[in-house]
């Protein structure tokens, strides 16, 4: 497996790789969610592409970049286990040089849920994306459903600027009593840790209220919100149950849904989501 940080010469490397190339974008600190990504592009294609980098663009002055957990040795161990060829991981300047001022920025989406608690944060996401996909010209792109927003995103910023390559969006993993796998898991206190299992609690509310019937949005969104309320270590950002494609709110559901939230647990803020079938028959 090749380390590359310096973009010159992995440009220099790009050309010399023939064949489909799968890139896994991450921000490290690996867990078995990123290398579920890494193990199924490894069986997809003939290179795999694993990028590194704790992108600054997208988190807001606020939030957590400094102290966003990392570890690079321990994540070179994990992607080379699993068999990856590159990885890319290269330092802020190399991505920001001097000079940089083109921003990518998909509109109306990213104005929900995520995008109206996180000002600032999708374009980050698209602008670093975009870069990403222009410097690796992969067949296909590794995304998780974990954050659903951000599949939905950048999928629409492939299709609007007729980018190559697919976009595969694959399950969310789950520690054995349901809850998403995160790096930010690391900070939860014992007693956090506990409490954050109520995210998942109130999305199966919502999921076992919609397979009893219940096609109220609002009855849904209170399922999750009751099941919030009885944990007190839990402050929730947002409920929502949203079309799955547009992320507008729903009154009443009448196809395929997403029910997703963000909860902070003391200081970490958690978010997960669950796509609801559209009701039979
Ligand atoms: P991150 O390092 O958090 O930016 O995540 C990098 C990629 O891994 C994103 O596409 C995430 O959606 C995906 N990912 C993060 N957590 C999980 C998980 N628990 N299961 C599946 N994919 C995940």
């Amino acid at each position: 497996m090749k380390v590359v940080t310096q973009l010159a010469e992995w440009k220099r490397l790009r050309l010399s790789i023939t064949g489909t190339v799968g890139v896994v974008p991450t921000m490290g600190f690996l867990h078995e969610g990123h290398l579920s990504l890494v193990r199924r592009a490894r069986r997809e294609n003939q290179a795999v592409v694993v990028w590194i980098f704790v992108n600054p663009k997208q988190f807001g002055p606020k939030e957590d970049f400094g102290t966003y957990p990392r570890d690079m040795a321990r994540d070179l161990a994990l992607v080379e286990h699993e068999g990856a060829d590159y990885v890319l991981a290269p330092p802020v300047e190399e991505v920001y040089p001097p000079g940089f001022q083109t921003r990518v920025e998909v509109e109306r989406l990213t104005q929900r849920l995520e995008g109206a608690a996180r000002p600032g944060h999708f374009h980050g996401v698209t602008t670093v994306v975009a870069k990403l996909l222009c410097l690796t010209e992969p067949r296909r792109a590794y995304f998780g459903q974990k954050d659903a927003q951000q599949v939905l995103v950048v999928s629409r910023m492939v299709r609007d600027l007729g980018m190559l390559g697919e976009i595969v969006t694959c399950p969310t993993m789950r520690e054995p009593d349901g809850l998403a796998m995160s790096s930010r898991n690391v900070r939860l206190s014992p007693p956090e840790r506990k409490a954050a299992v109520c995210l998942y609690r109130a999305l199966c509310a919502a999921r076992d209220a919609h397979a009893a019937g219940q096609r109220e949005g609002e009855a849904l969104r209170e399922a999750m919100r009751r099941v919030l309320a009885a944990e007190p270590l839990a402050r929730p950002d947002y409920v929502s149950m949203a079309d799955p494609e547009t992320l507008e709110e729903l009154a009443t559901l009448q196809g395929p849904a997403l029910a997703s939230l963000a909860v902070r647990i003391g200081a970490t803020r958690l978010i997960d989501n669950m796509p609801l079938p559209a009701p039979e028959g």
